[in-house]
């Protein structure tokens, strides 16, 4: 009989920051392979798997807002455009190895992606096929970790699974402190008392309220991210 795994569909939070690798401005086609290549081999095994990816490695709006006149609204819409940049990289190379991936915006492109339809998304993952959701929320003000957690509920995904550069939440800063402690379990009531920088108060909140755990984890580690599908231990686990 098929071994059946922790999480039947999960949200997949990839930050720019994280495709990005050593090339900080930009994306690296290595990391985006070794992404595809773990979902691949999830996807095959029936798991369904939605990603919502971030924009930083292009342009975060709050770092821009305010030089030369640019308004926060403004420089936010430029933050979420470039999030949709990073999906159509990612829907490209998760295609040259044959995954089948929908990108959906959430607002309107037609042209280039199809337009955020949560029935629609539902569907593609009923069928196999690996969707990306881009442009964040929509809205200014808000960030990409906040579009996780709301499209998680939305699909109703089992977890956040928020891949980062690092193994996952410590007790104090590591670049600080050598003798920082990986976390294994977490609360909310941590997170948010603790003002632990692990997602944004709107985020650890949305997360909280639809008691949706969220898993924090290294991608750069070979094998994470597949292991963080399936459900097995990795990183900080955050719940009630
Ligand atoms: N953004 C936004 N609304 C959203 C999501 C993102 O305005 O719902 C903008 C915001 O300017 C943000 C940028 O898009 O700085 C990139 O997203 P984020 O910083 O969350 O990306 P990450 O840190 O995951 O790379």
């Amino acid at each position: 009989s098929k071994p059946s795994y922790k999480w039947r569909r999960v949200l997949l939070k990839v930050s720019g920051e994280a495709l990005a690798g050593d090339n900080k401005q930009n994306i690296d086609p290595k990391i985006t392979m070794a992404i595809a290549r773990e979902v691949a081999a999830v996807t095959r095994l029936g798991i369904e798997v939605a990603l919502v990816v971030g924009g930083g490695n292009i342009f975060r709006g709050a770092s821009w807002a305010g030089s030369s006149g640019l308004d926060r609204s403004s420089a936010d819409y430029i933050g979420m455009l470039a999030t949709v940049m990073n999906a159509i990289f990612l829907q490209a190379t998760m295609e040259s190895i044959g995954i089948p991936t929908r990108v959906q915006t959430a607002f309107r492109m037609s042209e280039v992606a199809e337009p955020y339809i949560r029935r629609r998304a539902v569907r593609h993952l009923e069928k196999g096929r690996v969707v990306i959701f881009a442009a964040g929320t929509g809205n200014p003000f808000f960030t990409t970790d906040t579009a996780a957690a709301l499209r998680c509920a939305e699909i109703n995904a089992e977890v956040v699974l928020k891949a980062t550069n690092v193994d996952g939440v410590y007790d104090e800063d590591p670049s600080c402190n050598p003798n920082a402690r990986l976390l294994d379990t977490l609360t909310y009531q941590e997170v948010t008392s603790k003002d632990l920088s692990v997602m944004d108060m709107t985020a650890i909140t949305l997360c909280q309220e639809n008691n949706i755990p969220v898993v924090v984890f290294n991608l750069n580690k070979p094998g994470n991210i597949s292991r963080a599908i399936k459900g097995e231990t990795v990183g900080t686990l955050i719940g009630a």
